[in-house]
């Protein structure tokens, strides 16, 4: 039997595709060549657009091109380095995107034309818009410090895009010898997810008590404070003592240098070598490379927006959601997010229908896990005001410090029921 690739396929049938989306039972969707709205990224932000707008008006035709076949999330990705999900927990598929009439297409975008109102693909094809959404999440600054380029990567993963590079730093945990260092240097701001590196430091320490207890943690972090400060080390006074060195910028925390051959990390004041048998080094970050390629994103490396519409205020008809937007004072986080992207379907969809966006609101609530049965949060609600998104005063909050183990242990159980919700609006 002859097999038909796709190629071949879409070869014979390309004037007919040229109409629009076109599917057969059981063949994969090819390729349309137009749609209303193009979202760029199957992410939290790119996934939960595509899906809202379909909501909000079954009969706007909207494509979805993201490269991976499935997504795996950051958030709950620091339980599987910490050995107590499978990745397999924190992956997701896009069926239930195109079961309601999305057409998802797995390419990776090379170009968006603002002016012409097109995407083009890795392959060439290009796909008209009268809307687009970009939604591509964090590149590396690999140039931010000395000796640091993307192969390290390899050897001291970031894990701050989940997949395989969560994996390489749980095998590398794995292996560690009991009495091993595990250095860890978290980014300056602004970055993803502010409370993660906290959250990864909490989780390794729950797996080091557990299997290789002699085990010691360094943390080098260039910041003055980070967040749920209190709270985290109130847990790992609690649950890890001795375990924890944390140093931060006042305390010679900043990295300088990176010496990948030492598996070592040179701070900035004193020039100290500081070696781990297991380096986690996440790099300074920036807006999504499609964002810096295609003048959406600004000096700052971020992409500014009108913060009603995410309209970007760089290139007209292209919006951008997410943590490659500048959002402020909205942390980056996939809560966020999802939260903008809903509001940017909504506006999105009434531009469309020519009609006036209206004031937007916005939630965001960061669980962390400090361990599997010890969850701590903070919360907030925000508006729109004067052109800027602003914080609602007293709508939100930290969780209390010296709570009970029946507090904790409650919000523990609150995470994992806020990522099982949040994980199946998007993508269940
Ligand atoms: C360890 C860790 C823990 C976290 N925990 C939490 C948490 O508990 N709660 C929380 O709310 N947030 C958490 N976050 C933050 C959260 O992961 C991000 O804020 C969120 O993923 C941002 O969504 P996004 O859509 O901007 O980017 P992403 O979710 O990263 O999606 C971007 C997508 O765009 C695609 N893409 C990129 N370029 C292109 C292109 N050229 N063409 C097509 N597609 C492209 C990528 O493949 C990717 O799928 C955590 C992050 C980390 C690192």
């Amino acid at each position: 039997m002859t097999k038909i690739t796709r190629r071949t396929f879409s070869g014979g049938l390309g004037a007919a595709a040229a109409f629009g989306a076109l599917s057969l039972p059981g063949c994969s969707t090819l390729t349309p060549s137009s749609a209303k709205v193009v979202v760029v990224g199957g992410g939290f932000g790119g996934a939960t657009a595509a899906r809202y707008i379909k909501r909000f008006d079954a009969g706007i035709s909207v494509v979805l091109i993201e490269p991976s076949k499935s997504f795996v999330t950051c958030p709950f990705s620091n339980t599987v380095i910490g050995g107590l999900n499978s990745i397999d927990y924190i992956t997701h598929g896009y069926g239930a995107l195109r079961s309601m009439g999305i057409d998802v297409v797995h390419d990776r975008v090379s170009d968006i034309d603002s002016a012409g109102k097109s995407v083009t693909l890795s392959g060439g094809a290009k796909i008209a818009f009268e809307r687009c959404i970009v939604s591509p999440g964090i590149d590396f600054r690999w140039d931010a410090i000395e000796g640091l380029d993307e192969s390290i990567a390899q050897t001291m993963p970031h894990a701050w895009q989940a997949g395989p590079q969560t994996l390489l730093l749980k095998r590398q945990l794995e292996a560690m010898p009991d009495g091993g260092v595990f250095v860890i240097s978290p980014p300056g701001n602004p970055f993803r997810c502010p409370p993660g590196p906290g959250e990864r430091i909490s989780l390794v320490a729950n797996y080091f008590k557990q299997a290789k207890p002699r085990s010691k943690i360094v943390v080098l972090d260039p910041k003055p404070t980070f967040s749920k400060q209190g709270l985290f080390q109130e847990g790992w006074a609690k649950l890890y003592p001795g375990m924890i060195d944390y140093r931060n910028i006042d305390n010679d925390g900043a990295v300088a240098r990176v010496d990948v051959g030492e598996m070592a990390l040179v701070t900035d004041f004193s020039g100290e070598k500081v070696k781990g048998n297991v380096v986690n080094l996440i790099p300074p970050q920036k807006a999504g490379k499609i964002a810096q390629d295609t003048g959406l994103a600004d000096n700052t490396g971020w992409c500014p927006v009108d913060q009603q519409t995410f309209e970007s205020t760089l290139q007209p008809g292209v919006h951008v959601i997410g943590d490659a937007s500048v959002a402020s004072p909205m942390p980056k986080s996939g809560f966020a997010a999802s939260t903008q992207a809903k509001v940017c379907a909504a506006a999105v969809v009434g531009l469309l229908r020519g009609e006036a966006p209206g004031t937007p609101k916005f939630v965001n609530t960061c669980y962390s896990l400090v361990a599997a049965d010890y969850g701590i949060s903070v919360a907030m609600v925000y508006g729109y005001e004067d052109g800027k998104i602003v914080k609602i005063e007293g709508s939100g909050g930290l969780s209390p410090s010296g709570a009970p183990a029946a507090y904790r242990n409650k919000e523990a159980n609150y995470a994992r029921g806020w990522y099982e919700s949040i994980s199946n609006d998007i993508w269940g």
